[in-house]
């Protein structure tokens, strides 16, 4: 039998179920490798009881006769952003430390629901706000990738589902939960090697999940294949009364309607993609993801999207403005940690709670936040940006009326040193330049690893699809994976 930590959930699911092997070995073998690995500072904390305790249920069902879930005997991570019952879930910051909600996210109790039991909370950047898993408050996350040639230095998993990320590509976790505000779940994907799909806006409920920009914010599945975030996917998506923003349409069988044929699509190639800046080597393997999807029948048509370039600047106001908001409650008094100077008012309170809670990035985008919502630049900075936002959203209307998805690079750069781009944010920012616009337009977009670069490192391409069209998408990451056939894996050093 291969090594149980090498599977994926396709494998672990249907060996659990034709009796290869039991759900609690393969809980046991992932927990024990979650142990050994410390040194990838993946997890926040880790839960081996909740994994062995679904193993076993599965185990238990499988033995009475009764059908196993979508998700059944497959123990995952669970980026520490979910409200998880009884476990502490932290956001990676401080001001959380401790808190433990009386109440379960609607995306992790689906997965439980399916048969998924947790292997642990999963580190991600503060907020996840971050490209580079280095703004945790519970310290970096090491990507298990390192450079070709022997060199030591410690790679950023990308941000910020970096836990996930790395968790996944080092297979101490064969799948991961992550979210995508503007990019968190495609270029840590694209850096790791491994595949994430973000849906689209309102496929997966947002509640239970500690909010950063509600308009952007998405959940979505990050994993080694794309048939495992198919499935992953179905067990995370439906309609949920109590997200506002939630969409009333069925999950459709996305792990069945899975087809690398793409005879007669049409795939949109974004001329405004090709920036300044980016990897040469990453522009390779779009011109080579290209005659992949030739390959599986479909036809290579240019396309315009004229607002890309005003896409991150505005993100860069809307989520912050956005979060300025939604961190309003981390007062010191319904969550976590509480700062109370000796004497202090109510006032002193909030803040001494605030300066000691929040790392610096957080504190960065909350200012930001203020500032561009505040009265006398609201107009000249927020309400621009929403302007931009409906302009990029219409660009891709537009090109849609042209082709069934969209290819292009995930990231302008493979993985970065750590510690490499911490004093610049705004390179640090333009990691996701190409990951934004679909997240301004709440399109459902995929990463998919094409190659490793001259370096070693993963490279990575993303799709994007019509509103909806998650087939579309997972189909055409089929088709780069068919022909890809990416099999690297980091070389163990952790
Ligand atoms: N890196 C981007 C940011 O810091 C996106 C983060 C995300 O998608 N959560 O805002």
């Amino acid at each position: 039998m291969s090594n149980l930590t090498d599977l994926g959930v396709k494998d672990i699911r249907d060996g659990v179920a034709g009796g290869e092997f039991t759900a609690r070995e393969v809980a046991e073998a992932f927990n024990a490798a979650v142990e050994q690995a410390a040194g990838l500072n993946a997890f926040i904390v880790t839960t081996p009881d909740h994994a062995l305790a679904a193993a076993d249920r599965a185990d238990a069902a499988r033995a009475a006769g009764q059908p196993l879930g979508k998700m059944g005997g497959v123990p995952i991570g669970m980026k520490d952003l979910f409200a998880t019952k009884c476990v502490q879930t932290t956001a990676a910051s401080h001001i959380l430390e401790g808190f433990t909600p009386q109440y379960e996210s609607t995306v992790s109790q689906k997965l439980w629901d399916a048969g998924a039991g947790m292997l642990g909370k999963l580190n991600l950047d503060q907020f996840a706000m971050g490209s580079s898993n280095e703004t945790s408050y519970f310290g970096n996350v090491t990507s298990p990738w390192r450079k070709a040639g022997g060199a030591n230095t410690a790679m950023s998993p990308g941000g910020s589902s970096g836990g996930s990320s790395s968790a996944v590509s080092a297979r101490i976790a064969p799948a991961a939960t992550g979210t995508d505000t503007g990019g968190s779940i495609r270029q840590p994907a694209a850096f790791a090697g491994i595949c994430g799909i973000k849906p689209t806006y309102g496929r997966c409920s947002r509640w239970g999940v500690v909010a950063f920009a509600s308009s952007l914010d998405q959940a979505g599945p990050m994993a080694r294949s794309v048939e495992d975030c198919a499935i992953m996917l179905e067990a995370m998506a439906g309609f949920d009364p109590k997200d506002a923003t939630s969409l009333k349409m069925d999950v459709p069988a996305w792990e069945a309607g899975l087809s690398g044929d793409l005879k007669g699509k049409k795939i949109g190639i974004p001329r405004e993609y090709r920036m300044d800046g980016t990897d040469d080597e990453i522009l390779k393997s779009w011109e080579q993801g290209k005659e992949w999807l030739r390959d599986a029948g479909a036809e290579i048509v240019d396309v315009s999207l004229p607002h890309t370039k005003y896409a991150l600047p505005a993100y860069y106001i809307v989520a912050p403005a956005e979060a300025s908001s939604n961190l309003a409650r981390y007062d010191g008094v319904r969550y976590g940690l509480r700062d109370l100077p000796e004497g202090a008012g109510l006032q002193d309170m909030y803040a001494a709670t605030r300066a000691a809670g929040f790392g610096d990035e957080v504190k960065r985008r909350i200012l930001i936040g203020t500032y561009v919502l505040s009265a006398g630049f609201y107009d000249a900075y927020y309400n621009q940006a929403q302007k931009v936002r409906t302009l990029v959203s219409r660009d891709f209307e537009q090109a849609f009326a042209q082709c069934d998805a969209i290819l292009a690079p995930t990231t302008p750069t493979a993985s970065f040193p750590l510690g490499s781009l911490s004093d610049d944010p705004l390179t640090m920012y333009l990691n996701d330049v190409f990951a934004v616009p679909a997240s301004l337009a709440g399109l459902p977009a995929m990463s998919v690893p094409a190659t490793l670069n001259s370096e070693g490192l993963p490279l990575g391409l993303q799709i994007v699809g019509k509103p909806f069209d998650e087939q579309g998408v997972l189909n055409t990451g089929l088709a780069i994976q068919q022909r890809a056939e990416f099999d690297a894996k980091p070389e163990k050093w952790w």
